[in-house]
């Protein structure tokens, strides 16, 4: 019983920014349940070798693709062909994201676009790209990547935040539209983990010590402990689980 409510094996899964850091962690761990994955980022050398790397240590069929997920046209056209290629996928992971700082009075123009783009613009153009496939095949997962950061505020990264928070309300939203299709969207909220997108942070004694005082587990979390949490989110397990945001952050957000 338990074992078919969690079993994601032999379903489709496309994560986006998955050619590195979280997206990657969470591209090998659903591989490892047995769930064929596809692979993506802007860099598709890196996107392919990435994808050797997961299929020779799970032994899951590991595809690659390359789009831009801020270039509405070309998310469309991407996503239409991967579905002709390798079917409709089960499971959509929202993941690709950026992060600027900068003091709110000299934040840059281009760095609020970039990141309102990234973060938040291209959940719309691949979800709107993809849904409508899960719609009429009657199921589908969709789960989309927030951040500690769409519920705490910081210093330089109101913008970032503020597209964190835009996740959470798109993915209530979405929720609302789509359940009748059968298909659940949900929202996961990572706290501190290092990655390429942090290198600054986690290279500065300073805020790692701020990182261990401000999270109730001291620490920052390891990729492993994300998989947990989406593979539930992609199984049948929460088949009337939709809307929701789950934090995942050492207890960061429970505690002031
Ligand atoms: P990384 O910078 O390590 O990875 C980002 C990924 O997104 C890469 O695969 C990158 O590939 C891809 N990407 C970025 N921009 C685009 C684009 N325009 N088109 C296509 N792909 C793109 O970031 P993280 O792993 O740290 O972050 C992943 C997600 O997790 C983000 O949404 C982030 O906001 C969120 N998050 C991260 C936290 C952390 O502590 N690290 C905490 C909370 C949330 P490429 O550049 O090759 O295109």
């Amino acid at each position: 019983m338990t074992k078919a409510l969690f079993d994601i094996s032999n379903r489709l899964a496309l994560i986006t920014g998955s050619s590195r850091g979280l997206g990657n962690a969470l591209a090998r761990g659903l591989a490892s349940q047995g769930t064929r994955v596809i692979l993506h980022g802007r860099d598709l050398d890196r996107v392919k070798e990435e994808a050797c790397n997961i299929a020779q240590e799970t032994g899951a069929s590991v595809e690659a693709v390359s789009f831009d997920v801020t270039d509405a046209q070309a998310t469309q056209q991407a996503v239409e062909a991967l579905i002709d290629q390798f079917g409709v996928p089960d499971i959509l992971v929202n993941n690709a994201g950026l992060q600027r700082r900068a003091p709110f009075n000299e934040y840059a123009t281009q760095d609020w676009d970039a990141l309102i783009a990234t973060n938040l613009s291209s959940l719309f153009y691949v979800s709107r790209a993809l849904t409508p496939a899960m719609s009429k095949r009657g199921s589908g997962k969709v789960i989309n990547i927030g951040s500690v950061q769409s519920k705490l505020a910081r210093e330089t990264i109101a913008p970032y935040s503020a597209t964190k928070g835009g996740v959470v309300l798109l993915t209530q939203g979405m929720a609302a539209d789509l359940a009748r299709f059968n298909i659940q969207v949900n929202c996961i909220s990572p706290g501190y983990f290092k990655t390429e997108m942090n290198t600054a942070l986690w290279q500065d004694p300073s805020f790692n010590q701020w990182v261990e005082k401000r999270t109730p587990a001291q620490r920052w979390g390891h990729f492993d402990e994300l998989v947990g949490t989406l593979v539930y989110l992609c199984s049948d397990a929460s088949s009337f689980v939709s809307g929701q945001n789950i934090f995942v952050d050492g207890g960061m957000t429970s505690v002031v």
